[in-house]
């Protein structure tokens, strides 16, 4: 049996590579990320294009320690003791790899795809069969051509089992993860509309996603769904599932809610049987369905299927960041623990600046198919990828192999409880503390007992949109162009630092803010890039170059402060910002001054100019192009003039979000990014899909009330029903941000799905929605906007603009962060 440790000489062959091997090692670790390197020794680093080409990181992988890279081209350097494999695709050859390992083993595996349920599908399944099988799967969703390679390198001689996931956007990528997953078993979850754009109809697309299964010997799915298709199944054994289809395998003729559990009842082999699920949204309950149908195809008895179907968990793939007490930041993982998914937290811990302090709380590691001490070596291993000062070891396993471990600080508990006495012994303060742990320890209870007890209206924020959309606006620059991120009043009502960090680790040029306190909080926050300063005021000139905080100077008064500060303190070169007034009429030197401006740059020294800018006043307004021309125009007219005198070149940069999409041609040597960020951009049609808003606003109901046709509701008797109905009073009000001009039914909210109309005015805290007719009741989840109602419907319903809706919400609504 293989063990995944090649030595680089046979992987040379397996992907049959070029290149001279200069030395020889053992390969063990697969890596694709520059940034996120572990077991350096013994990994192979891919150089993959994509965004951003991989073979720009070669030489920082190298510097991580890394000797084994496959490449396209080069070393273009040199890189003494490196093996470079040379491929026409790298990868390719990851995936090749990948294949080769897989065929190394004789294990079961089972296919997923589907468009919806994928990831939860397989959580389930491994819930469900962990039990009795020694399983390995893909970590969190890693389902793409790049993911399911990385996921298929973990199978290692102890898995008598592997679930993987498959997910595809466009056509021909399912037939290369079919060859590195080969599963014997496969399962269509749910189709939708998701990734419809790839491809030229839903057909086309359906046959893409059953090639994954073209080898398969058993096809598990909702008979429903493949009605058009029969023709086109590849499997010749099926076990279907249906509920309006008595055809079917299993046959759902009863569903029941009782109390927020589901109740099925179903004809299995001409037998009736039954099943409890514990959730009771329709998305939950046809992936339930999905599994209860997997397990009866698998063989296990009806009643087994049913025993562990009700104790299934739900499944969360989001780290949530959030305001811990004493001052300390929480990463709560608490739901799942293995050693991929304890990376990708520690990736995150370790991209976060705020606090000096780092800490780790981690439960035993279950059902990881390593021998103990093996598995904590690695874990320990991977801890020490990142700076970690204070380590907290909870369950036996860990207690038995605290010989692994060697940090600054370190505590050990046998169990949660155990923990949760000690807590204030140990003593949190001003730290950032990931909590990361397997559902059986009920991390949960930690995680409660850090963080602040959240209002109930909370905006959470979800980064791997923003990610998202910033890689978006990225697609649409010509290689070289910078981007600024603009994260002025609060990231938009979005957040500082969680966002800055979040922009900083990949990688943007420039930061931008309003205010030099703004600037000096991310400073404080741990964020060193360049960060431009809008409005800085002479008062403040001490706090911004103390930060190393750039200005904009934008008149001729601000220079004159600016030069005599610097030169009365010895200051030169300090780096600042022109700012020109092409038509805004707000800030900055108009076309007029720009000969004054220049006379006055000339020959100083105090002051290096980094960048020469303007602003668009219309850049969104087609009606408005000529204008925006004719600022384009006297734009150019002045930074040309500017730079002449300098004699040196600087940044020019004129685009906002809009102007990005609309005004390629004015790109220039930067753009400056601020709302599209945040998923709002007026050019793009939210039909595109090509951006989601980051932000959810929730609240809940406070209280039900019965109310009769002629009574008033709130202030001033405002509101009032048409006939006899229902009112829901909701924790949320004008001064969290939901303005009073929302009142009287002009705002909307959406309660389980049905969007609502408020009654009577807003009050300060609360406000009242017309619920008649809907089963609602205290403590349900109610929603502001998110991306089903979005900020620009809001802005429509009280005439404002999406920007306004966004930086309203007050800081009293706190902010909950998601990673993925
Ligand atoms: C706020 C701001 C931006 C960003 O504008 P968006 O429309 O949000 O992209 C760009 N430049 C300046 C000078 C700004 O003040």
């Amino acid at each position: 049996m293989h063990s995944n440790q090649y030595s680089v000489t046979e992987v040379k062959q397996i992907i049959n590579a070029g290149g001279n091997i200069v030395k020889e090692y053992t390969i063990s670790t697969l890596l694709t990320d520059s940034r996120r390197i572990n077991n350096a020794a013994e990994g192979l680093f891919f150089a993959l294009s994509a965004r951003r080409n991989g073979h720009e990181f070669v030489a920082e992988a190298y510097a991580a320690g890394i000797r084994n890279f496959v490449v396209q081209h080069g070393p273009e350097f040199n890189l003494p003791e490196a093996n470079f494999l040379l491929v026409d695709s790298p990868l390719a050859a990851l995936q090749i790899l990948a294949a080769y390992h897989r065929s190394q083993f004789k294990l079961q595996v089972i296919g997923i795809t589907g468009s919806n349920g994928k990831t939860i599908v397989k959580e389930w399944l491994y819930q469900l069969l962990a039990a009795d099988k020694n399983i390995v799967r893909n970590p969190k969703s890693y389902n793409s051509q790049i993911g399911v390679p990385l996921s298929v390198w973990q199978i290692n001689g102890r898995n008598d089992l592997g679930i993987f996931e498959a997910g595809i956007s466009t056509i021909n990528e399912m037939d290369k993860l079919q060859a590195i997953i080969k599963p014997q078993i496969g399962i269509l979850t749910h189709i939708g509309s998701a990734h419809d754009e790839g491809f030229t109809s839903r057909r086309e697309k359906v046959l893409e996603k059953l090639q994954l299964f073209k080898n398969s010997k058993q096809l598990i799915y909702h008979y429903d769904e493949l009605l058009d298709y029969k023709k086109d199944i590849p499997v010749k054994e099926t076990f279907t599932w249906s509920r309006k289809f008595k055809v079917a395998d299993l046959y759902v003729f009863s569903e029941t809610v009782i109390s927020k559990k589901y109740y099925l009842r179903a004809y299995y082999h001409k037998k009736e049987i039954e099943c409890l699920i514990p959730f009771s949204d329709q998305a939950s309950i046809e992936n339930a369905i999905t599994c209860w149908a997997a397990m009866l195809a698998l063989g296990y008895s009806a009643v087994e299927a049913d025993k562990r179907i009700e104790r299934l968990a739900p499944v969360s793939m989001r780290l949530e960041l959030k305001n811990g007490v004493s001052n300390c930041s929480v990463i709560d993982d608490s739901y799942n623990s293995d050693l991929q998914s304890l990376e990708i937290a520690l990736n995150f811990l370790g991209q976060q600046n705020q606090h000096q302090k780092k800490t780790l709380i981690l439960s035993d590691i279950l059902q990881s198919g390593l021998q103990q001490d093996v598995l904590y070596c690695q874990v320990a291993n991977l801890i020490g990828t990142q700076r970690i000062d204070k380590f907290i070891g909870v369950g036996d396993a860990l207690i038995n192999n605290q010989t692994c471990f060697n940090l600054p600080e370190q505590h050990f508990f046998k169990d949660t409880p155990a923990l949760l006495q000690q807590l204030k012994t140990i003593g949190f303060k001003d730290e950032t503390i990931l909590i990361k742990g397997s559902r059986s320890f009920e991390f949960e209870r930690i995680s409660n007992a850090l963080t602040q007890k959240a209002h109930e209206t909370i905006m959470e924020i979800n980064l791997n949109t923003l990610l998202g959309n910033l890689n978006f606006y990225r697609s649409k620059l010509k290689p070289g162009v910078k981007v600024m991120a603009m994260v002025k009043a609060f990231s938009y009502g979005s957040g500082t630092f969680e966002v800055a960090n979040m922009l900083q680790y990949n990688k943007v040029d420039y930061l931008a803010v309003a205010y030099i306190d703004e600037g000096v909080a991310l400073r404080q926050a741990g964020i060193n890039l360049p960060i431009m300063v809008l409005n800085p005021e002479a008062s403040a000139f001490d706090k911004l170059t103390e930060n190393k905080l750039q200005p904009v100077i934008y008149s001729f008064g601000l220079l004159d402060d600016f030069v005599i500060y610097t030169q009365e303190r010895g200051i030169v070169n300090y780096p600042v910002h022109l700012k020109i007034d092409t038509g805004m009429h707000r800030l900055g030197f108009e076309n007029l001054d720009i000969e004054t401006l220049c006379d006055m740059l000339e020959q100083n020294r105090y002051v290096h100019i980094q960048s020469v800018f303007s602003h668009l006043v219309a850049s969104e307004a087609p009606e408005h192009d000529e204008f925006t021309k004719k600022q384009i125009k006297r734009f150019e007219k002045a930074f040309k003039e500017i730079e002449k005198t300098l004699g040196y070149k600087v940044i020019k940069h004129l685009c906002n979000t809009s102007g990005i999409t609309r005004w390629p041609s004015a790109h220039y040597d930067m753009v400056r990014l601020g709302i599209g960020l945040y998923g709002v951009d007026s050019a793009v049609p939210a039909s595109d899909n090509a951006l989601q808003p980051i932000a959810s606003l929730k609240t809940s109901v406070a209280q039900v009330k019965k109310i009769g046709a002629g009574d008033t509701i709130s202030y001033g008797r405002s509101g009032s029903l048409l006939k006899d109905g229902k009112i829901a009073t909701v924790r949320i009000g004008y001064a969290d941000g939901y303005l009073r001009a929302f009142g009287k039914g002009v705002g909307k909210m959406l309660v389980k799905g049905t969007l609502v109309p408020t009654v009577g005015n807003i009050t300060m805290d609360m406000c009242m929605l017309d619920v008649s007719g809907l089963d609602v009741n205290e403590g349900d989840e109610v929603i502001v906007f998110n991306d089903q109602l979005r900020i620009e419907e809001l802005a429509r319903q009280i005439g404002t603009i999406p920007y306004e809706i966004l930086t309203n919400v007050s800081q009293r609504v706190k902010r909950v962060y998601f990673y993925e």
